[in-house]
């Protein structure tokens, strides 16, 4: 819609007066005229609202309640039933407030009067510049009274005058205090006499339309119009009187006949509305402009009918009501012909003005479904194709109008449907008793009665009936009424799908009736409320739980799924729902604030509601329980108290705990209590230690620490009080309270720092609590005397502007505390990894002067201060890699392993994670983080047979999150294992004869080898090489299957192991092996300690291997001790010589690898040693000297998707997985698409290196079969662009405990962006290898890739450019933070450039160089020269 003339002036008005605006967008994609004006207006205004739009069909009503300033919030909308029927619940909470509800209207009234019995007041503007004044009026109204005003006006047309003020009195008109008259007093109303001239009581209504006079009154003193609730012509003692809302103008002049033209609709004070109706008056015609008005009586008519009908007067006049039709214009005659009609017809008959087909027209177009919804309405149609019938679509809208959507209205068409069905059975039946029918027919029959509520079934024999009764033709009346209700032949799945609004008002809302019906109907209700919005969304109105309702009814299915939770769990629910006889209501979760919500966000909304019990997922099945089994399955873990309530009155709590004991633990948030006794008691025990420890001034330590140094730091410094003889103890910040910390007298903070100058999570608590008492002005630490240690990075931060961020949290945290009234006893000490030392630089000159202020620097300390415990310790003392993991498995009281066991359980192929969406939720309810475990599996090559895949496929589903990934080391991983599920994944992935001894860990890794689908042959020479070495590699220790597979120890308990090539302390780091067959470089060799590039002899047969040495991928933000390094080739060796030389290797980096917390790769050993002083080494193991190395090549480090045939005539199929993930979304059926190729596959299948997978050797023969099950689960879909084809990610967010920002969740949003840049520029089709990782460890090879982008902290990255297309060289740092629009500003040029100025063949990593975005890095050590880009390349 254009922007006309009233459209600008509201939208003017309601920009300059507010401090939040709220737009709905119209379903058009032409921007309103609304959002062009706002465009303009913020250009030149000087104080902007915040401006909020809401998508075309989402909700308003969240959006303006969530951001109600302490000012004037403003809305503004086109006229639309679907936005507006939103509003509804959310008016009598917003009635209250300073809200301004600007609604333009077309023609119609209908949808705009719907509002106005929720609000105080209501105005009306007919013309462009009433729209304008009123504006002006509603807006001060709202905010003197602190009350909503709906202001309904006419879009007008484009050549209306507009007088407006100028923009900057607005803001000074509305602050102004209420106008008063001459005398000081507050204006009298409009006509000169005082209410109580009036005889009004001071009543609410009266009171508001005072409070609307001085508006107006305040209004007309600015523009100089007048601003009346009524504007009155014509006759001064009129017979008829005519009252108008609408757009027409009535300005015409007849004898005997008046006219009120209504501004103010809402309040309208009886005596009011009596001072314009003229006692000479004997008919009053209330004409309103409302053709699509659903009840029987206008909104308008019945207000003045009623006041009319009170009035205490002799002459009461008749009061009659007119429709008026959608005209822009009316003639005198059609007034007259109006009002002659009125003269002879009944009063009770509603009277029509206008054309009547502009009256009767009323199309009205399909309502908008909002996009986030159809991942449900996806899942119905591709469960029940054909036989779906969703009852209340929105389709049906334009033939059946607005009702066809309302639940009641749905219910009866369903009743009628199912009644003429259940009618269709019982002639069917009628007619198989006739023994005249045609035998044909009579089979077909019995045999539908058979089937006929089989969905498939039934729509088979039923077309067969139909056939049969179109060729036979019997005579029977019955088999004709068969013919007529053959609709009803297939069995429908019927849905009614609906907002969770029908929750507010279970009984108006019709759903009482649906689930009291008995009918077999099924009910889909989408809850769109994010979790985090719940609190804010509606305190005063409770929504109830139509799951308990319904469950509470009786014979009802009941399920709360969420599709971003567990697809399989959202299936499974749909199908038991469409089965049961009866009602079923499917609860369905799908927050999200508007259309715009990313995926990403519904995720991390729904994990949150699952994960506290908000959103339990569940299913109540009555028909189990008519079979003697239990009707409810609980799908999550945690359960709301008011739904155990039901279990327990059900009894079902106790078959439950029966049939599940670790249950009865996890029932809402029992393990909080534990968790906050435990903490209790720990803290009385500290407090009698201090109480005991007299003699010395006791010191706390608090310490918040992500990364553990602070926390290395805090403990080392309590250890070191106490050798000077100080009663010292350490905690985290967050277990203290601000209470306890008040009593405390000498307080060491030590802190580093996360994201941007953030606390570390185990501090932001008391943080947010000191920094909420400060900004009170609180002095509540006055007895406290305090000093801080912060740790940060200088150069993490190198942008001027960023600078601040550098140890912001120690920098806060020492002013925070002063402003308390604590005493600072020594100053701020600053720990800067950039100092020559690190930290410690800083640290040395602090820690002195607490020892001076404590009186204790004098004390000569004798001992050794104890060493911190170190990885290094962890592993000699475990007993070869037990620990103590058996018994942290059998504790019940946490979900988490102790610390040290954690290192240990790495060695076993297990990393202890806890889900980072919900940590801070979780924090705040006092439980304990949800932890969960990964697993990787060990499977050298990749290679798993299918068996093996389904194998996989069933502990995702049984123990895992109902995902898996296939990871950069080729091979699987599951995340989401809980503690007591641990043991049997593990058992589970053993049967399927693999294991995952060694997959993580400081040993060797999995070892990877090139997919190449296309050299079978030389593939499987180089697999069994890989499996020799894995083999050769592998720890010997017995623990593995002692603990996990209760295998016994041999002899009592005397541990008979030995590691014979690791011994007790392993290696000092990872290891990592790769093989690769030229040309594909897919397993990019150089990342790795040790590679094999496989050398082919003239015959084609595998000679041997190129041996490379010294590559590695991690990398610690800002520390330029360390880099990422290629490996370098050290010569050739035979297949035979490979283990051998492999092992001889490790064992030169297992005796002189740093075992320092830094610099313990093989990388750092050879750069420190010298590369020919290392191959020395090896060779001295070896017993000979390794030979030159041959020539190779390699083109690509990319997979080749799609279908290739090896020499021997096996067919191969590379499958694109994005970043790995094998999971079940809408659309993308890739987990049951795989599990049935898997089970039909006769071949292998064969994980890349870089995420994705290989469904290999399949047989011509069962080509095509291979093919259609690819097809139907769009697995063979290769049309993505060669950007994204050659992108991966690794996992971080939310599992990663190392992960500083998201990654695998990420990369595929910023592809999306990055693709249309390159589509642009005609580069879809051009492989540029692009890699994003959530931590500097470069899981996912980045330091490799042509363009990558590295976690810094959430939403922030470090941009590297110029890595080689094949992986043979490093890429550099071009920017040290990024954020996602930084990335597509210096992206786009570049691509263009790239575009437009590369050489034939030129790859972008080279191309970046040479265009001198970047300089190129020879070598690892070289990694840090010249970085940053242009700049330093240009003045280097
Ligand atoms: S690169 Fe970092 S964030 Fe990503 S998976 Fe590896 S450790 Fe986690």
């Amino acid at each position: 819609m254009s922007a006309t003339p009233a459209l600008r002036a509201v939208a003017r008005v309601a920009y300059f007066s507010s401090d939040v605006l709220v737009h709905s967008r119209s379903s058009h994609p032409i921007p309103t005229g609304f959002e062009s004006t706002f465009d303009a207006a913020a250009r030149t205004a000087q104080n902007k609202p915040t401006v909020l739009a809401v998508p075309f069909g989402a909700d308003p009503g969240t959006t303006l309640l969530q951001n109600r300033p302490s000012g004037l919030l403003s809305y503004t909308t086109l006229s639309n039933p679907q936005i507006l029927h939103h509003l509804i619940p959310h008016l009598a909470e917003l009635a209250s407030t300073s809200t301004v509800l600007h609604v333009a209207v077309a023609e119609d009234l209908s949808d705009a009067l719907v509002l106005r019995s929720s609000v105080p007041f209501c105005i009306y503007s007919r013309t462009a510049q009433q729209a304008y004044d009123n504006a002006l009026v509603a807006s001060r109204l709202a905010r003197t009274e602190g009350k909503a005003v709906l202001h309904i006006f006419h879009v007008g047309h484009d050549r209306e005058p507009v007088s407006e003020v100028s923009e900057d009195r607005i803001p000074r008109f509305l602050a102004e205090k209420r106008a008063t008259n001459g005398n000081g007093h507050h204006h009298s109303p409009s006509n000169g006499s005082t209410l109580s001239e009036l005889g009004e009581d001071a009543d609410e209504s009266s009171r508001l339309f005072r409070a609307y006079e001085q508006a107006a009154l305040a209004t007309l003193v600015m523009v100089r119009r007048a601003i009346r609730p009524f504007y009155q012509h014509g006759s001064t003692e009129p017979h008829n009187l005519v009252m108008t809302v609408g757009r027409p103008s009535f300005a015409f002049v007849f004898v005997g006949i008046s006219f009120v033209e209504l501004s103010l609709l809402k309040p309208l004070p009886p005596a009011r509305l009596l001072s314009v109706i003229p006692p000479s008056t004997q008919r009053v015609v209330v004409v309103e402009q409302v053709r699509r008005w659903q009840t029987k009586w206008t909104p308008l008519y019945l207000d003045i009918a009623s006041v009319v009908h009170q009035a205490e007067t002799e002459n009461r006049p008749v009061v009659q009501s007119c429709i008026l039709g959608d005209v822009e214009e009316l003639e005198a005659v059609d007034v007259l012909k109006l009002l002659q009609r009125a003269s002879t017809q009944d009063p009770s008959v509603r009277l029509e003005l206008g054309s009547s087909s502009s009256i009767a027209a009323g199309t009205v177009a399909t309502p908008h479904v909002p996009k986030h919804e159809s991942s449900y309405t996806k899942m119905l149609s591709h469960l029940f194709g054909e036989r779906l019938e969703i009852s209340n679509s929105p389709d049906l809208v334009p033939s059946l109008g607005q009702l066809a959507t309302s639940p009641e209205f749905t219910l009866g068409r369903i009743r009628g449907e199912l009644e003429e069905r259940a009618e269709l059975v019982s002639i069917v039946q009628e007619l198989l008793q006739d023994a005249s029918i045609p035998a044909e027919l009579h089979a077909l029959l019995s045999k539908w009665v058979l089937v006929k509520d089989d969905g498939v079934k039934s729509k088979k024999v039923g077309e067969e009936v139909l056939a049969a009764l179109e060729e036979l033709k019997p005579s029977q009346v019955a088999a004709e009424r068969v013919f007529s209700l053959r609709s009803h032949l297939n069995a429908r799945s019927r849905w009614i799908i609906g907002s969770d609004a029908w929750s507010y008002d279970l009984g108006a809302s019709g759903l009482h009736h649906a689930i009291a019906s008995k009918l077999n109907i099924n009910i889909l209700i989408l809850d769109t409320l994010p979790y985090s919005a719940r609190n804010a969304s509606d305190p005063s109105r409770r929504k109830q739980d139509v799951g308990l309702y319904a469950m509470n009814h009786g014979d009802v299915y009941v399920a709360s799924v969420a599709v971003y939770s567990s697809y399989t769990h959202v299936l499974q629910a749909l199908m038991e729902a469409d089965k049961f006889e009866g009602p079923s209501v499917v609860l369905a979760y799908l927050p999200y604030q508007t259309e715009e919500t990313p995926a990403l966000e519904i995720l991390k909304e729904t994990k949150l509601a699952v994960d506290t019990g908000y959103w339990p997922l569940y299913r109540w099945n009555p028909a189990k329980e008519r079979a003697g089994q239990d009707p409810f399955t609980l799908d999550s873990d945690a359960v709301k108290n008011d739904l155990q309530r039901f279990l327990d009155r059900q009894n079902h709590l106790s078959q439950l705990v029966r049939a599940q004991p670790q249950l009865a633990a996890e029932l809402v948030g029992s393990l909080g209590e534990n968790l906050k006794l435990a903490r209790k008691q720990r803290a009385q025990q500290t407090y009698s230690e201090l109480l005991t420890a007299i003699d010395a001034p006791p010191l706390l330590v608090l310490y918040a620490s992500d990364s553990g140094k602070a926390e290395k730091v805090a403990k080392r410094l309590a250890a070191r009080a106490k050798m000077r003889g100080l009663s010292a103890s350490a905690a985290t910040m967050d277990s203290i309270t601000v209470e306890d910390l008040a009593k405390e007298e000498y307080v060491a903070f030590v802190t580093s720092v996360a994201g941007q100058g953030e606390f570390p999570q185990n501090g932001r608590t008391l943080a947010k609590t000191l920094n909420a008492l400060a900004a009170r002005g609180e002095q509540s630490l006055t007895n406290v005397r305090y000093t801080v240690f912060g740790m940060g990075d200088s150069h993490y931060w190198p942008r001027p502007e960023d600078a601040h961020y550098y140890n912001k949290a120690g920098k806060d945290l020492d002013a925070r505390l002063e402003q308390l009234g604590a005493q600072r006893v020594a100053p701020l000490g600053l720990g800067d990894d950039q100092d020559a030392d690190g930290p410690e630089t800083g640290y040395k000159l602090w820690e002195p002067q607490l020892w001076k202020l404590l009186g204790v620097d004098a004390v000569e300390v004798q001992e050794a201060e104890p060493e911190p415990i170190t990885n290094e310790h962890i592993k000699a003392a475990s007993q070869y890699l037990r620990g103590t993991i058996v018994e942290g498995l059998e504790d019940n009281s946490t979900g988490a392993l102790a610390p040290s066991d954690t290192q240990l359980t790495k060695f076993h192929g297990i990393y202890q994670q806890d889900d980072r969406d919900i940590r801070d939720e979780r924090q705040a309810q006092g439980v304990e983080p949800a932890f969960s475990f990964m697993i990787r599996v060990r499977m050298p090559g990749g290679v798993c047979k299918p068996d093996q895949w389904l194998m996989m496929d069933q502990i995702a589903d049984e123990h895992g999150n109902g995902t898996f990934k296939i990871t950069t080391r080729q091979t699987f991983q599951f995340h989401g294992v809980i503690k007591r599920h641990l043991k049997s994944a593990i058992r589970d992935i053993n049967r399927a004869l693999l294991d995952t001894l060694a997959a993580c860990g400081d040993v060797n890794r999995n070892v990877i080898v090139s997919a190449i689908p296309s050299l079978s042959k030389l593939h499987a020479q180089a697999y069994e090489f890989a499996k020799r070495v894995s083999e050769r590699l592998l720890p010997r220790t017995t623990a593995y299957h002692e603990i996990w597979l209760d295998k016994k120890l041999v002899a009592g308990d005397a541990l008979k192991d030995v590691e014979p090539l690791y011994g007790e302390f392993y290696l000092p780091r990872k290891f990592k092996v790769a093989v690769a067959v030229p040309p594909t470089n897919d397993v990019d060799i150089f990342a790795n300690d040790v590679g094999f590039i496989a050398i082919v002899d003239e015959k084609g047969e595998l000679a041997g291997f190129n041996v490379t040495a010294g590559g590695g991928m991690g990398v610690t933000h800002g520390n330029k001790k360390t880099y990422p390094r290629l490996g370098d080739v050290l010569g050739f060796c035979t297949v035979e010589q490979g283990c051998d030389i492999a092992e001889k290797i490790m064992l030169v980096q297992r005796d002189n690898g740093n075992r320092e917390e830094y610099n313990a790769r093989l990388k750092y050993t050879i750069d420190r040693m010298g590369l020919d002083v290392f191959k020395g080494e090896v060779e001295k193991l070896l017993g000979y000297q390794i030979q030159p190395a041959r020539p190779f090549t390699f083109d690509r480090n990319v997979d080749d998707f799609g279908w290739h045939t090896d020499a021997s005539g096996k067919h191969h199929f590379t499958c694109f997985i994005e970043n790995g993930r094998i999971q079940d979304e809408p659309d993308r059926d890739f987990k049951a698409g795989l599990r049935e190729i898997a089970k039909v596959h006769k071949g292998t299948f064969r994980l890349t290196a870089n995420q994705h997978l290989v469904v290999t050797d399949v047989a011509t023969e069962d080509l095509p079969q291979i093919k259609d099950l690819l097809a139907q689960y769009k697995l063979d879909n290769l049309s993505q662009s060669a950007l994204r084809l050659s992108s991966s990610a690794c996992v971080a967010f939310p599992t990663c405990g190392l992960a500083m920002a998201e990654s695998e969740r990420y990369l595929p949003i910023l592809i999306d962006k990055v693709e249309k840049i390159c589509e642009e520029n005609g580069l879809r089709n051009d492989s540029i290898v692009m890699r994003m990782t959530g931590c500097p460890n470069g899981c996912a090879r980045p330091y490799v890739a042509e363009v990558a982008f590295v976690g810094k902290a959430p939403g922030t990255y470090l941009m590297l450019l110029g890595g080689g297309y094949h992986g043979q060289r490093l890429n550099k740092i071009y920017r040290e933070t990024v954020t996602e629009p930084e990335i597509l500003a210096i992206l786009k040029p570049m691509i263009k450039r790239y575009a437009l100025e590369r050489h034939e063949g030129e790859h972008f990593g080279d191309f970046v160089i040479r265009a001198g975005y970047i300089a190129p890095t020879t070598s690892g050590k070289a990694w840090y020269d010249k970085m940053g880009g242009e700049i330093a390349v240009a003045s280097s």
